[in-house]
């Protein structure tokens, strides 16, 4: 992977991530010159803590100069060491997550729970063998493996600033991959920390999301949202983009467009695949991906629903029979 480039006042740190080949890297910056801002906390995997660490303190930078932890989202490869940070340094530093992903920071086991209720309905619904679904399950509770929990989490909304030695801090709530994702727009520096709404090397998942309920919006749409929070940071000026994984960005615009491009033609896949038959979902995965990873059955599946609400609202699929399972058709 390129190396980062110097910035004043930050150190970027990449952590290792083997077996989780498709994200290469955990991302974490330090922001500062004094007190350091950390830009999330990487997930709780062996060796990680060690590394981050290190390589702290080869930017010249110490575990006890951080005064706040920020996370761009609730998920677990993005807050999982924040409590042994805490424990290392032996006080509570102060960690923020946007509003909507609060919860999941929070939660203990939610992955689990969360799984067993809403999780195994949609399964049904789109008529995921038992075998399947007992390998998402696993999955699931591997990740809760990941991270300790932040019971005492603040949150951040969009247009809060964070401010410090030669640092200022911008929120911008970009919802998509989760309903609380947020990037954070360092605005002397000119420097986008975009979390997992931008990733140079993959296309980021607007995630289903399994429990609209509990969300401001119940009419939540991930893909919709993702779209609209992509126009929301099209236009930054930005020297650079540093995300959650992998390499930095230079051309913000043209990753973007990339990422349009993207979306539609696994729209038309879908359409393609249900036009040719009306089906439960499970039944097209292997019209709509080329290559689906053994574990990723929930991905795949969720790929396709936040896909499939776009074409309901585009009024070129409907729901044919509510099930379960259920059937969709294309129209037109
Ligand atoms: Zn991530």
């Amino acid at each position: 992977m390129e190396p980062f480039p110097k910035v004043d006042n930050v150190c970027a740190i990449a952590i290792d991530l083997p077996g989780f080949s498709d994200l290469i890297t955990a991302n974490v910056y330090a922001v500062g010159s004094g007190p350091l801002t950390l830009i999330d906390a990487a997930p709780k995997f062996p060796g990680a803590f060690e590394t981050l660490k290190g390589q702290l303190e080869q930017g010249g930078r110490d575990l006890n100069d951080i005064e706040r932890i920020i996370f761009t989202h609730g998920h677990v490869d993005h807050f999982g060491l924040a409590a042994r940070i805490r424990e290392e340094v032996g006080r509570p530093i102060p960690c923020f997550v946007h509003a909507e992903d609060a919860w999941r920071v929070t939660a203990e086991t939610y992955r689990e729970e969360m799984f067993d209720k809403a999780g195994e309905r949609l399964m049904a619904l789109v008529d995921m063998p038992p075998e399947e679904v007992a390998k998402i399950r696993e999955r699931f509770s591997l990740f809760a493996m990941l991270c300790d929990p932040i019971f005492d989490v603040k949150v951040m909304e969009d247009g809060d600033v964070f401010e410090g030695d030669d640092y200022r801090l911008e929120v911008i709530h970009t919802p998509g991959h989760t309903p609380g994702t947020c990037c954070l727009y360092e605005t002397r520096q000119k420097v986008l920390y975009s979390g997992d709404h931008i990733i140079k090397h993959i296309t980021p998942n607007p995630l289903f999301e399994l429990r609209k309920e509990i969300l401001r919006d119940p009419e939540y749409q991930s893909l919709k949202e993702y779209i609209r929070s992509l126009e929301k940071v099209k236009g930054i000026d930005a020297r650079y983009v540093f995300p959650g994984h992998g390499a930095f960005v230079e051309d913000l615009p043209e990753l973007i467009q990339s990422y349009r491009g993207h979306h539609r033609e696994r729209m038309e896949r879908i359409w393609g695949a249900l036009k040719k038959s009306s089906r439960p979902l499970y039944h097209i995965i292997d019209e709509v991906f080329d290559f689906v990873p053994e574990y990723d059955g929930f991905l795949a599946i969720s790929e396709i629903m936040v896909h499939l609400e776009l074409l309901i609202e585009e009024g070129r699929a409907e729901l044919a029979d509510p099930g379960p399972p259920s059937y969709y058709r294309a129209i037109g």
